[in-house]
C-alpha cells in the first residue's frame, strides 16, 4: 500500500431497515480502514426523494452506534468534507453534470414520464441507449437550436450519459479480480434530475472523488453499476484518483438458493435487520438482532465470518482482533450463506466469554423489563456468572435466572406429585431444622449435608433432589442446585423450601 491516507466510506441511502448485509459491509469498509490507520466516512445518500424514508438516517446511526463501528466522519460528527448529507450538496453536482455534457459525454433528455411509458409499452425490453436515443427527445436527436429554445423555456430535462458503442469496459476489483463490461448492454443512466438532484451514479463519483475516498466496499449488487461510474470517473478526468473498488459476495439464503431477503428472515423466523425498524407508513415491525439479544460483539463476529476467515480454525475474534487480522485476500469470492443457527451459537459463546461487570446493564435491562428488582449489585453479579453459560440470547436471562429475584410462580408439579410421599414431606421439613442450624452456607458444605441427610433417612439421591430444584427454581432446570442454594442464602432457601412443600402437598 502506498503512503496515501487510506479513506473508505459506507454510503447508505436512508430508505428503511439496515439489512446485515449492510452492516457486514460497513464492517468491511471499518476493518480496512482501521487496519491501515485510515478514516472510516459515513455519508448519507439522499439524493432520491420519492425513496426517502422519515427516521430511516436516525435508525441508520443507532445501529452503528449500537455496533461501537463510530465514524470519523459523518453527517453528525461533521469533518473536512463536509456537508456529508447529499441532499445538502445539491449545488454542486450540476457543474460536473453541465462539464459532461460540454465534452460530449452526457446529454439533455426531454422526454416526459409520459413518452418514456409509451416507448416501453412499444418496445418490449425498451433501454435508452445507443440503439434508441436517437429516436428521443433529446440533445443528440434535436437541432441545437430547438435544444436552446427547450432550455430557455425552462423545459424540464434530464442529464443522461452517453454510453460508449461497442466498448469495453475493464477494471480490477479487490475480490474479483479482473471484470470487463460491454458497454452496448449498459444503458444511459440519468446523472442529473428535473428537480436538479443528481441521481446515485453521478453522487457517489462526485463525493468519492471530493472526499478523497481510496477504497470502497460495497454490495455485489452495484457490480453492474460500475461501467457507467468508471467512465464517469474518467470523463471527468479523475481516474488516477478512483478507489479500489472491492464488491462484496453476497449473503445467501440458508440454503444457498438467492439473496437473503428480509421476507426470508419473516418466513423462517429470525431476523434480517440489525435492529427493530418500524416502517413510518405502514407501521409494520421488522425485528432486528439487537431486540432480539444478541450481543453487539457476537453480531459484528458472525458477520466477520460471512465470506472471510483469517486461514486458521478461529472463529471468534474482538472487533480488536478482527482490526489486526483482516485481510481482503482472504474474502471469499462466492455467496456466504446465512445460518440463524451458527448465529446463536456466536451470541452464546460471547455470552459465555463476557465478563458478569459488562453483562449486567443487558441483564439488569431484562430483568427489569419483566419487573422484577434487582435489590444488590454484587448479587447480580454472582447470578450472572453462574447462569451465563447456559445462555443463548439475552432474554433467556430470565427464563434461565428470573427466580434468583423472585420465589417461583409456579412449580413443575407433574414432576413431583405422582412420586410424592408423606417421608418426603418429613425429609423436606428435617432438611429446614438441618439448615436452620447450619453455620455456614457454602455449596460443598450444603452437599455433604443433604447427602448425609439422605442416606440417613434411606433416600436415593434422585428421589430428593429433584424436588429440591423444583422447590427452588420451579423446574427442572438451572445450575448445580447447591450453587443455588448457595447463592439463594440461608433464609430464601428455607422459605422455599416451605411455600413448595404447601404447594407440593396441597
Ligand atoms: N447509496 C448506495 C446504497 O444505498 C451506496 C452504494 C455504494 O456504496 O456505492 O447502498
Amino acid at each position: 500500500m502506498s503512503n496515501q491516507q487510506v479513506r473508505v466510506r459506507f454510503a447508505p441511502s436512508p430508505t428503511g431497515g439496515l439489512h446485515l448485509g449492510g452492516v457486514r459491509t460497513v464492517l468491511f469498509n471499518y476493518l480496512f480502514a482501521k487496519h491501515h490507520k485510515g478514516s472510516f466516512v459515513l455519508r448519507i445518500e439522499d439524493t432520491d426523494q420519492n425513496r426517502y424514508v422519515e427516521g430511516a438516517e436516525e435508525y441508520i446511526l443507532d445501529c452503528l452506534k449500537w455496533c461501537g463501528l463510530h465514524p470519523d466522519e459523518s453527517p453528525v460528527v461533521g469533518g473536512p468534507f463536509a456537508p456529508y448529507r447529499q441532499s445538502e450538496r445539491k449545488a454542486l453536482y450540476r457543474e460536473y453534470a453541465e462539464r459532461l455534457v460540454a465534452q460530449g459525454h452526457a446529454y439533455y433528455a426531454f422526454d416526459t414520464p409520459a413518452e418514456l411509458e409509451q416507448k416501453r409499452k412499444d418496445i418490449p425490453n425498451f433501454q435508452y441507449g445507443h440503439t434508441y436515443r436517437n429516436e428521443m427527445r433529446n440533445s443528440l436527436s434535436l437541432s441545437e437550436h430547438e435544444v436552446d429554445a427547450l432550455l430557455d423555456k425552462g423545459e424540464p430535462h434530464v442529464v443522461r450519459i452517453k454510453m460508449p458503442v461497442e466498448e469495453t469496459v475493464n477494471f480490477n476489483d479487490m475480490i474479483r479480480g479482473h471484470v470487463s463490461f460491454d458497454t452496448n448492454l449498459v444503458d444511459d443512466k440519468v446523472l442529473l434530475k428535473a428537480d436538479g438532484m443528481p441521481t446515485y451514479h453521478l453522487a457517489v463519483v462526485v463525493d468519492d472523488f471530493l472526499m478523497k475516498i481510496t477504497h470502497a466496499f460495497r454490495g455485489e449488487e452495484w457490480l453492474p453499476s460500475a461501467p457507467v461510474h468508471l467512465l464517469l470517473w474518467e470523463y471527468l478526468g479523475w481516474k488516477e484518483q478512483m478507489p479500489q473498488w472491492a464488491h462484496l459476495p453476497l449473503i445467501l439464503k440458508p440454503d444457498g438458493h438467492g439473496k437473503l431477503s428480509k421476507r426470508d428472515g419473516a418466513r423462517l423466523g429470525f431476523p434480517v435487520y440489525a435492529m427493530n425498524w418500524t416502517d413510518p407508513k405502514t407501521g409494520e415491525l421488522t425485528p432486528g438482532f439487537k431486540e432480539l439479544g444478541f450481543l453487539p460483539e457476537a453480531f459484528l463476529n458472525l458477520l466477520a465470518m460471512l465470506g472471510w476467515n483469517d486461514g486458521t480454525d478461529q472463529e471468534i475474534f474482538s472487533l480488536d482482533e478482527l482490526i489486526e487480522k483482516f485481510s481482503i485476500e482472504r474474502i471469499s469470492k462466492a455467496g456466504a450463506k446465512f445460518d440463524f443457527e451458527k448465529a446463536k451459537w456466536y451470541n452464546a459463546e460471547w455470552i459465555k466469554r463476557s465478563s458478569a461487570e459488562s453483562l449486567k446493564p443487558h441483564v439488569e435491562a431484562v430483568l427489569q423489563d419483566k419487573g422484577l428488582t434487582i435489590a444488590e449489585d454484587k448479587f447480580l453479579l454472582k447470578v450472572i456468572d453462574l447462569i451465563k453459560d447456559r445462555v443463548t440470547l439475552l432474554p433467556d436471562f430470565y427464563q434461565q435466572a428470573g427466580y434468583f429475584f423472585q420465589v417461583p410462580g409456579e412449580y413443575d408439579l407433574n414432576a413431583i406429585k405422582p412420586k410424592w410421599t408423606d417421608a418426603k414431606t418429613d425429609f423436606f421439613n428435617e432438611l429446614v431444622s438441618v439448615f436452620e442450624a447450619s453455620a455456614t452456607w457454602e455449596p460443598a458444605e450444603l452437599e455433604t449435608t443433604f447427602k448425609a441427610l439422605t442416606e440417613q433417612r434411606g433416600f436415593k439421591i434422585g428421589d430428593v433432589m429433584l424436588p429440591f430444584r423444583i422447590m427452588l427454581v420451579g423446574g427442572k432446570f438451572g445450575p448445580h442446585v447447591f450453587d443455588i442454594a448457595a447463592l439463594l442464602g440461608k433464609q430464601e432457601t428455607i422459605n422455599r423450601i416451605k411455600i413448595a412443600l404447601q404447594a407440593f402437598t396441597a
